[in-house]
Formats: C-alpha cells, sequence, structure tokens
C-alpha cells in the first residue's frame, strides 16, 4: 500500500470513536488517493517528456557522432593521399623549422640527400647540413639564397648544380600558418635531362650533323667574337679557307658513302693538325674553315697550313685501293685583310682560288707580302733539315770572367750555321724558325753532342776542365725525353756533367711549373749547372725563384748597355744583383762593351761578366789563342 494511506489509516485508526470519525477517514483515504493518482500522471507525464527530450538528444549526438567519424576518415584519406602524393613527387620536398631542423621530407627528397629510404630514421634529428652537403658550390648557392636572409617571407626560385654533376632548379616559399612563420619548404626539380637536351638542341642548331664540326653558323659567331677579341687585346686572327682537291671524283667514283667517310677522315686530320685553342668548322660541301687567334708571328700559320698538307700525305683507302688527300688553303689576316667576318673569310676564299690555280695542294696567303715570308720560311725550313743532315752547324765561344779578380771561369757556347765557306748565319735568323717547326729539338741534340765531343778534345789542352755553357730552348724543356737525351750522352762520352751549364729562359716557366721543377731536379742529380739567361726581360716575377735550384741569373745585355749612363738601367742592375745576393746564386752580366759598365758592375757586387770588351765569341782555335794569352 501506498506510504500515505497507510500512515493516514494509522492515524484514524487510533481516533476512531464515531461513524463521522470513519467517514472522515474514507474522505481522506479518497482524497489521498486521487492526490496520488494525479501526482502519477503528473510524474509519468514528465517522465514522458523527459524521454522524449533524452531521445531526441540521444538521436541528434547519434548524428553528429556519425558525422565526426566520417569527416575523420574523410581527413584520414586527405592526409593519406597527400602523403602519398608527396612521396610519388619527382620533386626533392624538404620543410625546414626556422631553426633549420629537417621537419618533413619526402621520398625523393630522401633520395637527393643519398640516403637510402630504410636507413632515413624521421624520429632523428636532422639539420640542413644533409642538404647542403649534396651542393657542388655552396657559396655560390649562399649567394643566391641571400635575399631569405633579409626577407623571411621572399619566395626565390633559382638554379644549383649537385655534387654529382645533376643540375636542380628550386623553388623556395615560407611556411605560414595564422601569420606565423613556421619555416621554409623547398622543391627541387632534376632539370638534367632538360639541360642536356637543350644542349643538344644547341649543338646541332650550331654543328654539322656529318662531322660534328661547327658549322656556317657557329663560325661566323666564332669569328666575329675572336676579331672583337683581338681588336680589344691588339692581336691578330687568322682564317684558314680550306677546299679539298678533287673531291668530287671520290663522290662521284666511289659514292657519298665513301664520300662522307673521307670528310669525316679528312676533318680529323685538320683537327690533328691545330692546337687546343684553333676552331675548325665545316661551311658545306667539301669547304672548312679554321680561325688561329692570337697570332703572334705569320709564322704561326705557315706550320698550321704545313701541317695540314703533311697530315694529307697518309693514304686514305676505300675498298683496299689508295687514295691521296689533298687540299688547297687560302689565308686571310685580321685586321690587315679585313675585320668584318664575312668579308675575312671572302678574302681567305680569294687567295684559295689562288692556291688552286696555282696547281692545287698548297696554300696562298690574301696579302702577297706573307706569301713571300711564307716561301722563304719552308726554304729555310728545307734547307735547316739539309743543314743538320750536313753538320753545317759550328760552335763560337765566349769566355767568361769573374769580375773580382779577371779569371776566366767558363765559356758559353754560340751556334752558328755555316751554310757555305762565305756565309756564316747567326742563331737569330734560324733558331725562331727551328723553334716553330719543331728542328729546335735535333739542333739542341747536336748542340750537347758537339759541347761532350768538345770537352773530350780539351782533355789534354789547356781548356781541360774549362765549363761551358749551352743555349737550351724552353721547348727542348718541355720534352719528356730531353733529361734522358742528355744523360745518354754524358754517359757515351764520359764527361764531368758538373762542367755544363744550360742557359734557360724564363719562357719555361709558363709551361708546367710542377714538370719544369722535375726536369730541373733531374740535371741537378748530375750536377748540371742552370742559369737563367736574359734575366729581367721575361717572366717579371721572381716569386718562381723561390721554387727552383738555379746557379746563376744572367742580366739581359739591354740592362748592361750603357748601365753607367742610365739611372733606370743601374737601379735594375742593383737589384738584380740584390736578388741574386740574397738568393745566394751567382750574377752573370753579358754584353759589358766597356771599361765603364765593366767597373761598375764590379763595384755593385756583380760576380761575372761576358762581352766585346773581354772577348767576342770566337772559333775554337782563337779560343785556345786567347788561352795562351791571358794564362
Ligand atoms: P744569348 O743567349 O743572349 O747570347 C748572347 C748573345 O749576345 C750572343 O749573340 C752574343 O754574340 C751576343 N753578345 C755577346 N757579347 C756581346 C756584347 O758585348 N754586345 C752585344 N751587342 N752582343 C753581345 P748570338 O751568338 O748572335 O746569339 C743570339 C741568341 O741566339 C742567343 O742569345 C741565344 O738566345 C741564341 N742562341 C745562340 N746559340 C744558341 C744555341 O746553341 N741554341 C739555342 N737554342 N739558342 C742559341
Ligand atoms: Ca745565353
Ligand atoms: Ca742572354
Amino acid at each position: 500500500m501506498n506510504r500515505l494511506l497507510n500512515r493516514l489509516i494509522k492515524k484514524h485508526l487510533s481516533g476512531l470513536s464515531d461513524d463521522l470519525g470513519v467517514k472522515n477517514f474514507l474522505i481522506d483515504i479518497k482524497d489521498a488517493f486521487s492526490q496520488q493518482k494525479e501526482e502519477k500522471a503528473f510524474m509519468e507525464r514528465t517522465l514522458m517528456l523527459a524521454s522524449e527530450e533524452f531521445n531526441q538528444i540521444n538521436a541528434s549526438l547519434k548524428a553528429n557522432l556519425a558525422v565526426n567519424k566520417e569527416n575523420h576518415r574523410k581527413l584520414e584519406k586527405i592526409v593519406a593521399k597527400q602523403n602519398a602524393l608527396f612521396d610519388a613527387s619527382t620533386e626533392a620536398i624538404f620543410s625546414f623549422s626556422n631553426d633549420n631542423i629537417i621537419e618533413k621530407v619526402n621520398q625523393a627528397g630522401i633520395e637527393f640527400l643519398n640516403i637510402s629510404p630504410d636507413d632515413y630514421d624521421e624520429n632523428e634529428v636532422h639539420t640542413c647540413d644533409l642538404f647542403m652537403a649534396r651542393l657542388a658550390n655552396v657559396a655560390k648557392f649562399n649567394l643566391d639564397i641571400d635575399e631569405i636572409r633579409h626577407n623571411s617571407d621572399a619566395r626565390i626560385h633559382g638554379f644549383f648544380e649537385s655534387i654529382d654533376n645533376k643540375y636542380y632548379e628550386y623553388y623556395s616559399v615560407p611556411e605560414v600558418i595564422d601569420g606565423e612563420l613556421l619555416g621554409r619548404v623547398w622543391c627541387c626539380r632534376d632539370i638534367t635531362g632538360i639541360r642536356k637536351n637543350e644542349a643538344l638542341l644547341k649543338h646541332q642548331a650550331n654543328h654539322d650533323a656529318l662531322t660534328n664540326l661547327p658549322n656556317r653558323v657557329m663560325l661566323l659567331d666564332a669569328l666575329n667574337h675572336a676579331i672583337n677579341l683581338s681588336s680589344r687585346h691588339n692581336t691578330k686572327v687568322g682564317v684558314l679557307f680550306i677546299d679539298l682537291d678533287d673531291f668530287k671524283k671520290i663522290n662521284d667514283t666511289a659514292g657519298h658513302h665513301e664520300g662522307d667517310r673521307y670528310l669525316i677522315e679528312f676533318s680529323n686530320r685538320v683537327k690533328l693538325a691545330l692546337k687546343s685553342g684553333d676552331i675548325v668548322g665545316r661551311l658545306g660541301g667539301d669547304e672548312f674553315v679554321v680561325i688561329v687567334e692570337d697570332i703572334q708571328d705569320v709564322l704561326d700559320i705557315i706550320q698550321i697550313n704545313e701541317r695540314i698538307l703533311t697530315l694529307c700525305e697518309a693514304p686514305f683507302y676505300i675498298k683496299d685501293k689508295k687514295y691521296y688527300m689533298s687540299c688547297s688553303i687560302g689565308v686571310g689576316i685580321s685586321p690587315d685583310d679585313s675585320v668584318s667576318a664575312d668579308d675575312l673569310i671572302r678574302k681567305a676564299d680569294m687567295a684559295m682560288y689562288q692556291a688552286k690555280t696555282s696547281g692545287k695542294n698548297t696554300y696562298h696567303f690574301f696579302d702577297k707580302k706573307l706569301d713571300q715570308i711564307a716561301l722563304e720560311s719552308v726554304l729555310l725550313e728545307e734547307q735547316l733539315r739539309e743543314a743538320i743532315a750536313k753538320d753545317e752547324f759550328i760552335l763560337h765561344f765566349q769566355p767568361k770572367f769573374t769580375l773580382n779578380n779577371n779569371r776566366i771561369c767558363g765559356v758559353e757556347a754560340l751556334i752558328r750555321w755555316q751554310k757555305s765557306p762565305e756565309q756564316l748565319i747567326y742563331p737569330d735568323k734560324f733558331i725562331p724558325a727551328a723553334e716553330k717547326n719543331g728542328l729546335i729539338r735535333d739542333i739542341t741534340y747536336w748542340l750537347i753532342e758537339k759541347a761532350c765531343k768538345t770537352m773530350v778534345s780539351w782533355e789534354s789542352t789547356a781548356l781541360c776542365s774549362m765549363p761551358i755553357s749551352l743555349n737550351i730552348s724552353a721547348l727542348d724543356f718541355a720534352d719528356a725525353n730531353f733529361t734522358e737525351q742528355v744523360f745518354s750522352l754524358i754517359d757515351q762520352y764520359k764527361i764531368d756533367s758538373s762542367l755544363l751549364e744550360f742557359e734557360l729562359t724564363e719562357s719555361i716557366f709558363f709551361d708546367d711549373l710542377v714538370q719544369v721543377q722535375q726536369t730541373i731536379a733531374k740535371l741537378k742529380s748530375r750536377h748540371i749547372k742552370l742559369s737563367i739567361d736574359d734575366f729581367g726581360t721575361g717572366f717579371s716575377s721572381f716569386a718562381y725563384l723561390l721554387d727552383i735550384d738555379i746557379d746563376y741569373l744572367k742580366i739581359d745585355r739591354s740592362f748592361v748597355k750603357n748601365v753607367h749612363e742610365h739611372r733606370k738601367s743601374h737601379a735594375i742592375v742593383k737589384s738584380i744583383i740584390d736578388v741574386g745576393i740574397n738568393l745566394g746564386v751567382e750574377v752573370v752580366a753579358e754584353g759589358i762593351e766597356s771599361e765603364l759598365e765593366m767597373d761598375l758592375l764590379a763595384a755593385e757586387g756583380c760576380h761575372i761578366g761576358q762581352g766585346y770588351f773581354i772577348s767576342k765569341p770566337i772559333n775554337e782555335a782563337a779560343l785556345v789563342k786567347f788561352i795562351e794569352k791571358i794564362s
């Protein structure tokens, strides 16, 4: 029973004394029942409302949850997709924090760092040093990206080369969220292939497909450039217009395929005749053009022409049949003949026609004066060859004196060419040509052998143990066989090699210094003395003297001439003597023509003197008499 009813019955039963009491009791019971009913109905209604509301909330929550789940799934998908895209990108992508830590990097980026993806631990801290270590030129890169150091919002774009010779294009953008700079994203695209293709296309546009030589377009470009440069540097440019002789016959009889082979072979032979800076190109057909920059001497061009014609002399085989190549060459020189590229080629072409009409297989200059020089130089070369074969060279000797006590301390051997009993040719007339055409090597060999023989012949005379100095060309010095040849002659004639002195000019130092040092060391191992000739006229740097082991410096005679009258010459002579004294080498003054010059040199501390004042260069018989006279 209801607790309220229970309480009421207990109350009424305790005071139950009349009917009214019972009646009231019953009324109360009834009221209580109806009150309870109302309350119950109210509660039921309230409960019903609450549960409806709850259901509604529940349903909406459920719906929200589903949406959230869906959104989460979508987000996960997007992130996964982005990660896949990030990794699938062939561009190396890096996200760097503000303190240059790699926060994210894709697969291509890991590969760029040259790390295997399995070895790259994302949880480890990697700095941008990993990235920088891959760059071929960090200094240049730092310069290129300088802008972001001043402006952190900058978006930059550029190129760099990696240490494995790949080219990259990069973009770098700031990573900003809600106005806050979090770092930078770098995208690097490998453009090596594109670069190569561009280079290939450029090459194809500028080169002849058959011979792979520069074509007309590139030749004209190069020639214009060379002419401009030469006018700025006051030098000369030579153009060789080369036309094959009778090429049509090859094409007609052996076919185009063989004709092509012939052209390729010819172009290879021309290349062999040139030095590294010279350019050969094909104008078309059987016409070629050579550009020679920075010509010092017309002999340079004559040499190239001669070499081309000589290289053509080797036979060319087509199906076991021998053919002989030959060509006609015309030469134009800028600025003398023209300063326009087109015009210079036209003039070289005209000279080439002259070569054709004068019998082919030869060359002509546009300038007739040069033709004459060429003729003389070719004749000289032939005659020099003959002179070597016929042993027409002789030596004159010029004594050298110690200036403090007037004692003879050696002789300089000076070559002369006794072309005929009446005709004695001095070295200035033929040594430069021999240096150009390579005959100097044979002449120097003759010279050293002659010096050895002379020393042997002096052994039982007053000239016994007389040191002999020889002038050695820079070309001899650069020759890998030079020292071996010298040593084998020394051994063959069993001479005291410490009596040999080589006079070298500063031009030896234009070559590979390491090789020069090695050659010097080899010569010194046999106690051969070395001196720097014509000192002060060439290299104009004393630095090289510190690296090499020499015995004498020879002051050039241009400084000695009237040294007592010229303040500047005096100053130069004095400083050369000081350099020599400081380096611990003896100083020789050449070209002393007067007592005044000699006295001044002696007073300044110069050790050795040589010149007409003491003795002109004289032949061996005169030298013997000279020695007898002074002793
Ligand atoms: P160089 O080595 O400077 O030789 C000295 C030249 O000065 C010699 O000329 C000599 O005759 C000349 N001379 C000597 N004393 C006097 C003087 O008091 N006054 C004047 N005005 N001249 C003097 P040379 O014999 O005509 O030689 C000229 C150059 O030819 C030499 O200059 C040297 O560079 C080269 N030469 C000579 N012989 C040879 C050689 O056997 N081989 C090589 N590669 N070059 C040589
Ligand atoms: Ca000399
Ligand atoms: Ca000299």
